[in-house]
């Protein structure tokens, strides 16, 4: 599964991010001996002890929710954030990141789906959070796209519809804020079930994880 994700993605030029909470580091180790690199965890105590233990050259993305007083863990080392969802959490991105003199990339992620529990902003919310002062002078959090999950059901259709409304929230903020930005230029979306739906609709990293390792354990 792993080389045909790999091949079947590299050619649309979308990142393969392996989901890997839950599983052993023997598990993310052979994923990485067969050459893939990143790999996603949704929470820090998890994320800290497998990035101790694996190889350094292992880009690890943090997919879940982030809580402020668990910034100063990651920043150091983290390589994308994908779940800014306030201008509180960004701040105390850009205080740490300040602090170790490092750049941390970050992506909004944005409440799509129909489900009442997932995090994430609205449009309005985004562009209050881009439009602020406290956005402007920040120079250590580093917005490069945006992020959202989909709403889980077997209905792709309306799948499609979630990914594009993303698609399109991305394409409007890269037009009203992000003009000669280049780097803005991610969209985070697809997971196991609805990854194809995903790239048809313009995302740039896919998040999978049971596709890869299997049924999560706990
Ligand atoms: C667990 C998780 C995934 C991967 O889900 P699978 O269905 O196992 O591919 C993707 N994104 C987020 C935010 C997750 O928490």
């Amino acid at each position: 599964m792993l080389k045909f994700l790999m091949e079947t993605l590299a050619a649309r030029h979308v990142t393969l991010v392996a989901v890997s909470k839950t599983h052993p580091l023997e598990k993310i180790q052979a994923l990485y001996d067969q050459g893939q690199r990143d790999f996603g965890e949704n929470r820090v105590q998890e994320l800290l002890p497998k990035y101790e233990a694996l190889p350094k050259d292992i880009r690890w993305h943090l997919i879940g929710h982030l809580q402020t007083n668990k910034v100063r863990q990651v920043a150091p080392f983290v390589h994308l954030i994908h779940s800014v969802d306030s201008l509180k959490l960004l701040l105390e991105i850009d205080l740490q990141a300040k602090k170790i003199d490092r750049v941390v990339d970050c992506l909004l992620q944005f409440h799509i789906a129909r489900e009442e529990t997932k995090f994430g902003l609205d449009e309005q919310e985004a562009r209050q959070l881009l439009e602020s002062p406290e956005f402007a002078a920040m120079r250590h959090a580093r917005i490069v796209g945006v992020m959202g999950m989909a709403t889980n059901t077997l209905d792709l259709e309306h799948v499609r519809a979630e990914f594009d409304g993303l698609s399109a929230i991305f394409q409007r903020l890269k037009t009203a804020y992000f003009q000669e930005k280049p780097y803005f230029r991610e969209v985070s979306m697809g997971m196991s079930s609805d990854w194809q739906v995903a790239v048809e609709a313009g995302s740039t990293l896919v998040r999978i994880g049971s596709l890869l390792f299997g049924q999560r354990e706990g």
